[in-house]
């Protein structure tokens, strides 16, 4: 059997490039990490070969015997992480999640209630130009003017004007935790389902460092491969009473086969995430967070208009508010490119820039975590991303990479794997 090397030189020299552009970097894409081998194994696996539709025990198709185990092992594992009812495993992607949820709780013209996309929300969330503001009639709540931060009240003062059928929690881009109790109380005021999606913070949610929506969310759904460090892909967990309404919504509603390879790799990525290295791989892209924040606060930086959005952090990224900078969030985003640390550039609440441009940047420790950086090496990073954005162009860009990568070569990523022969 040929190996990727002699079938297609062409991919696998553009695999490898990827693999040394991840080892020769820093990762601070917020929604990025590294997936443990194990899970890469699992992707990479034959189950790539079986059709399964259907649900364990009642597919449409035959040969399902060791099939239905993994999804059974996922499932439980899953239940038992994060303490749900009801687990559906097979969501391709977060977007497929999200729209089998949509599905089940409202129906095709119905009011939704999310964060607004530029406050933090996600595309999914009732945004225009995505299934769920064109399928959907989306109404958005923002965060408070003066805290910046989601407010309960302003949720329910917009959701006593719309008349929701469901509201919606969860964030891509905010640096704070939620009240999901409050959001609870405002959807049951007004007749509404409340649906959290956790995709950035179920990681902190299955080690406990985190407040956890399950117990008051109707359905919460996320994605496997932000802070939980799973494969690519989604899950949806709920009450019993929705169990019928999601499985139809996700198959056949959504989509056709499961993706049983990486049905696989999540039911490892749920095992990997109850253990104790995992709890502390969490407390440090916590610890992370909370130091770049805090050197991201100091007196040199708030001198070039550079601060930080609500001042701090609870989670695993920091939203850089350059609102009232001359550097704009893509000339901060291109320039921490040249040091070797990639983010994303990303709006801020009232950005007067356009999203192309944009007054933010969204940096995440969860990838250096995963990586093994302890508050020692954060600390050196914090200190090159802030010295980068202070001194704009005049920084000294070429020692800062070449500290970039001092502190990407002690700490290898994938050592030894082999993908290509
Ligand atoms: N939900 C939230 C809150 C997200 O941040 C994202 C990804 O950015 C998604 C859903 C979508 O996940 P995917 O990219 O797997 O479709």
């Amino acid at each position: 059997q040929m190996g990727l090397s002699e079938a297609d030189p062409q991919i696998a020299d553009l695999l490898e490039a990827e693999l040394g552009r991840q080892r020769g970097g820093l990762e601070m894409i917020a929604s990025e990490n590294f997936v443990p081998k194990a899970v890469l194994q699992a992707q990479g696996s034959v189950l790539t070969n079986k059709y399964a539709e259907g649900y364990p025990g009642h597919r449409y198709y035959g040969g399902c015997e060791f099939v239905d185990q993994v999804e059974d092992l996922a499932r439980q594992r899953a239940a038992d992480l994060f303490g749900a009812q009801y687990v559906n495993v097979q969501p391709h992607s977060g977007a497929q999640a999200n729209a089998a949820v949509y599905q089940a709780l409202a129906q095709p013209g119905d009011t939704i209630l999310g964060l607004a996309l530029d406050h933090g929300g996600h595309l999914t969330h009732g945004t225009k130009m995505n299934f769920s503001g064109r399928f959907y009639h989306a109404e958005t709540y923002t965060v408070n003017p003066d805290t910046f931060l989601i407010d309960p009240e302003l949720v329910r003062q917009r959701a006593l004007e719309t008349h929701p059928s469901v509201i919606i929690g969860g964030w891509s881009a905010y640096p704070r935790i939620e009240d999901f109790r409050a959001l609870k109380e405002v959807a049951d005021e007004v007749g509404a389902k409340l649906w959290v999606d956790m995709a950035h913070f179920a990681g902190m949610v299955a080690a406990g460092l985190h407040p956890s929506p399950v117990p008051y969310a109707d359905v919460v759904s996320s994605t496997a491969h932000k802070t939980l460090g799973g494969p690519r892909s989604g899950f949806i967990l709920a009450k019993h009473e929705y169990a019928k309404a999601l499985n139809s919504a996700v198959f056949p509603g959504q989509q056709g086969g499961p993706l049983m390879h990486i049905i696989a790799a999540k039911a490892v990525a749920f095992k990997l995430a109850g253990t104790p290295e995992f709890k502390d791989r969490m407390q440090r892209t916590l610890e992370g967070a909370k130091i770049l924040a805090e050197r991201l606060n100091a007196p040199d930086i708030a001198q070039e208009g550079i601060s930080v959005l609500t001042g701090g952090t609870d989670v695993h990224l920091v939203m850089v508010d350059l609102r009232h900078s001359k550097m704009t969030g893509k000339d901060a985003e291109d320039l921490l490119a040249r040091i070797g640390i990639t983010v994303n550039r990303n709006t801020v609440p009232f950005d007067p820039r356009p999203a192309s441009v944009s007054s933010g940047l969204r940096i995440g420790t969860s990838a250096l975590a995963t990586r093994g950086f302890g508050p020692a090496e954060f600390e050196r990073v914090a200190d090159l991303i802030a010295r980068t954005l202070r001194d704009g162009s005049d920084a000294d860009l070429e020692a800062m990479k070449a500290q970039v990568d001092t502190l990407a070569e002690s700490f290898p990523l994938y050592e030894g794997l082999d993908q290509v022969s």
